[in-house]
């Protein structure tokens, strides 16, 4: 353990599963008290008992919490400053794909307000609670205690590349995560709020999997990654865990693609 995280206090949304659970797992690994926020509370207990299994040095919450609803999410926040103190991680990574998402003629209206709700509304929820929280920070620069803080957002590939396997609510909410992320990171800039977004490839976690239910819809998507194979949760871990500790202190308003090339790809080796 290399204590990249000592001290820090970390909210990650959809921690129960993926890629939310892996980072919970990792933030705590290098020191930080990590708060599992996620829909299903049962999920989020279980990543916490690993965590306090595994790091008795941190203390892991699970917290019910809807991203989709503002007063879920500014509990969630107020549950971090009570318990800890303070926040310093905001990994805004819940996120839906609905299996009734599809093109613009068949997806219907209730689809795409249900994911714009979870996947752009909750993120901007997140990032609106966490950077007065953030804000309250400053006080502590004396303290040796860091000042400001992170704030990551989990967008897609599908918000840098168009796919004619279409989801459009879905990507026109990473899109917009995108777009807000980068907004977010210029207004915050001189208050040492940092704002970034992750845009996984696809990955293997319970999302894209059961979804990609068939070998054939599994090979429609294969032949197009560069290197071959889908993605694993622990790889966008690693990324957040750069995103959100002082290794990136001058990255800001980055779209940091983490897709095994996917998103640089013309033709792919065979
Ligand atoms: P996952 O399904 O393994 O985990 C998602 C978690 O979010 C689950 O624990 C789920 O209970 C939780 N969740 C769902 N709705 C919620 C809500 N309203 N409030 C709180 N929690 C909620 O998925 P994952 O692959 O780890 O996805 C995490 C993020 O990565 C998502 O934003 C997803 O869109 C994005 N992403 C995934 C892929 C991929 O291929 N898996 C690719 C690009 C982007």
């Amino acid at each position: 353990m290399s204590g990249r995280l000592n001290n820090r206090v970390a909210i990650v949304t959809g921690g129960a599963s993926g890629i939310g659970l892996e980072t919970s797992i990792l933030f705590a690994q290098e020191g930080a008290n990590v708060i599992l926020a996620d829909i299903s509370f049962e999920g989020a207990q279980k990543g916490a008992k690993i965590i306090e299994e595994r790091y008795p040095n941190v203390k892991a919450i699970a917290a019910k919490t809807d991203v989709g609803k503002e007063a879920d999410v500014k509990a969630v926040v107020d549950l971090a400053v009570k318990e800890f103190g303070r926040l310093d991680i905001m990994f805004n990574n819940a996120g839906i794909m609905h299996p009734e998402d599809d093109n613009a003629l068949n997806t219907e209206e209730r689809i795409w307000d249900l994911t714009m709700q979870i996947n752009l509304k909750g993120v901007w929820w997140g990032c609106k609670y966490a950077i007065l929280a953030m804000r309250q920070n400053a006080t502590d620069e004396n303290k040796g205690l860091h000042v400001g803080g992170s704030i990551i957002n989990t967008a897609s590939f599908v918000a840098l590349m168009g796919a004619a396997t279409p989801q459009l609510a879905y990507t026109a909410s990473k899109g917009g995560v995108l777009a807000m992320t980068r907004e977010l990171a210029m207004v915050h800039a001189r208050e040492g709020i940092r704002v970034n977004s992750l845009c996984p490839g696809p990955l293997q976690t319970p999302l894209l999997m059961d979804f990609l239910n068939t070998e054939e819809k599994k090979e429609r998507r294969r032949v197009h990654l560069p290197m071959g194979r889908f993605g694993e949760a622990v790889e966008l871990a690693k990324a957040a865990l750069f995103l959100a500790s002082d290794d990136s202190s001058y990255v800001t308003g980055a779209d940091f693609a983490v897709d095994g090339g996917l998103s640089k790809a013309y033709v792919t080796p065979i």
